[in-house]
C-alpha cells in the first residue's frame, strides 16, 4: 500500500502542473468548457452587472432568463408543447417533485426502471409519495447493474401515471443513446427521463418516445449545481393536477404559470446555463457534441479492450456502453497498481479519476466525459493509459 495521504489518493482536484494544464475527470461537478468558463470569468469586469447582482425581476434580469429557455429550446429542439422549468433542489429535488406532480393520490401507481444507483435512488424517493413498482434491471447471475431490461407489456402496469427512467447511469456507466420505444398498448404512459449526466451531448425525440417529462441537474454538462432543468408536457400541468402536498417551489404548474419566478430562481446558475447552450449553438449542436462524445470514449474503451484485461470495465455489451463516464479497474482492482495509476496520472494533471459518490468508492476508476473535456483530454488520458499497462504488465 502506498501512503494514504497522497492528495491523489484522497481525491484532490489540484494537481501541480499549472492550472491551465489541468484535465478535470470528475463525475460532476466539474470544468465547463474553456470558452464558457472565459466568457464567465470576463463578465465579472463589469461590477454590479452580472446576474450576481441583479434582481430577478428586472428587465436585465429577464432578458436573461428569457435567452436561456429560447437557446435551450433552440439547442435540444424542445417542442412548443413543452414548458422549460429551472427547478430548485437538484436532481433529487426532482426524485421528489416527479410523484408530487404526476400522482393526485399516494396510492397512484408509477413504473420505475431501475437500472442503476441513480434510478434506484430516484425509486425510493418516490415510494415516500407513490405507489413506485420497479422493472428490476440487475444481471440475473451476478446482481451487479450492467445492462437494460426490455420493457414489456406485462411489467407495466397500464395505470401507471408515468415510467421512470435513467438514460445515463452516472456510476453503473450504463448509457441508453437514444431513448427507447415502449409496447404499443403502453404508449399512453408518459416517459419520464433523469437525463442528468446526459443532456445536450445527443438529440432527443421528444414526442417520438412519448417523453412527459425530462430533467438535468445542471452540475454534470450544463452548468453549475443549484438549477436543474425540468422540460415538462404541457397536457401534464394544469390545476388539481399535483398532489395537495406538492410543495409551491416543486409544483410544476405553480412555476409554470409564474414563468420560472414565482420564488427567486438561482439567477446565476441560470445565466451559465445560458451561455453553455449558447456554446454548443455556436459549434454546430448537439449533433456536433454527440461526435465529439463517441470520440472521446472510444478512445478510452479501445485502449481498455486491446489491454487484454489489464484494464476491466463493467459493461460489456456496447450499444450501452456510457459515452459520458468511463468505470475502470486494473488488474481486476488491484490495489497498490490502482493507487499507482492514479498517482501518476494526478502528477500528470489528469484529475478526478476517483472522488467520492453517496453510493461509497466503489470498485472501479472513472473517467467523466463532460462537455468540459475535449477530445484531446480523452486522447491524453488515452495515451497515458496505454503507457501505463506497457509498463505494469505482468
Ligand atoms: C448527479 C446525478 C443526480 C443527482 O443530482 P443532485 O443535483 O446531486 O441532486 C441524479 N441523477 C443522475 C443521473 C446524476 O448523475
Amino acid at each position: 500500500m502506498i501512503s494514504n495521504t497522497h492528495p491523489a489518493l484522497a481525491g484532490s482536484l489540484r494537481s501541480t502542473v499549472p492550472s491551465d494544464e489541468l484535465i478535470n475527470f470528475s463525475p460532476g461537478p466539474t470544468s465547463l468548457p474553456k470558452p464558457v468558463e472565459k466568457s464567465i470569468a470576463a463578465s465579472f469586469s463589469e461590477p454590479g452587472l452580472t446576474s450576481l447582482a441583479l434582481s430577478h425581476r428586472s428587465p436585465e434580469f429577464l432578458e436573461i432568463l428569457e435567452h436561456a429557455v429560447a437557446s435551450a429550446r433552440s439547442v435540444m429542439g424542445i417542442p412548443d408543447n413543452y414548458e422549460v422549468l429551472f427547478t430548485h433542489g437538484g436532481g433529487h429535488g426532482q426524485f421528489a417533485a416527479l410523484p408530487l406532480n404526476l400522482c393526485h393520490e399516494a396510492s397512484d401507481v408509477a413504473t420505475y426502471v431501475v437500472n442503476g444507483t441513480w434510478s434506484l435512488r430516484g425509486r425510493d424517493e418516490a415510494s415516500r409519495y407513490c405507489d413506485a413498482q420497479t422493472i428490476d434491471g440487475r444481471d440475473s447471475s451476478t446482481g451487479d447493474y450492467t445492462s437494460f431490461p426490455e420493457l414489456t407489456e406485462v411489467d407495466i402496469d397500464a395505470e401507471s401515471r408515468y415510467i421512470y427512467l435513467c438514460s445515463n447511469e452516472t456510476v453503473n456507466g450504463i448509457e441508453l443513446h437514444r431513448l427507447p420505444k415502449l409496447p404499443e398498448s403502453r404508449r399512453h404512459i408518459p416517459l419520464v427521463i433523469d437525463a442528468s449526466s446526459d443532456f445536450s451531448t445527443k438529440p432527443i425525440d421528444w414526442e417520438g418516445a412519448g417523453v412527459g417529462v425530462l430533467f438535468a441537474c445542471a452540475s454534470k454538462n450544463i452548468g453549475h449545481p443549484g438549477v436543474t432543468m425540468t422540460i415538462i408536457r404541457k397536457d401534464l400541468l394544469g390545476e388539481g393536477k399535483a398532489s395537495p402536498l406538492c410543495p409551491g417551489v416543486f409544483n410544476y404548474t405553480t412555476n409554470s404559470e409564474a414563468d420560472n419566478l414565482w420564488n427567486t430562481p438561482a439567477t446565476f446558475n441560470i445565466e451559465v446555463v445560458g451561455r453553455v447552450m449558447d456554446w454548443i449553438a455556436g459549434i454546430g449542436g448537439v449533433e456536433e457534441l454527440e461526435r465529439r462524445s463517441i470520440a472521446k470514449a472510444s478512445a478510452l474503451y479501445e485502449v481498455i479492450d486491446a489491454s487484454d484485461g489489464f484494464y476491466g470495465t463493467p459493461v460489456t455489451d456496447k450499444r450501452l456502453r456510457s459515452r459520458m463516464n468511463v468505470p475502470f479497474n486494473l488488474m481486476g482492482g488491484d490495489v497498490t497498481l490502482t493507487e499507482r495509476f492514479l498517482i501518476e496520472s494526478w502528477n500528470k494533471g489528469m484529475v478526478g479519476l476517483r472522488t467520492l459518490t453517496p453510493f461509497g468508492v466503489g470498485d472501479y476508476l472513472r473517467a467523466s466525459l463532460y462537455n468540459g473535456v475535449t477530445i484531446e483530454n480523452a486522447v491524453a488520458l488515452a495515451d497515458f493509459m496505454k503507457q501505463f499497462a506497457r509498463e505494469h504488465a505482468a
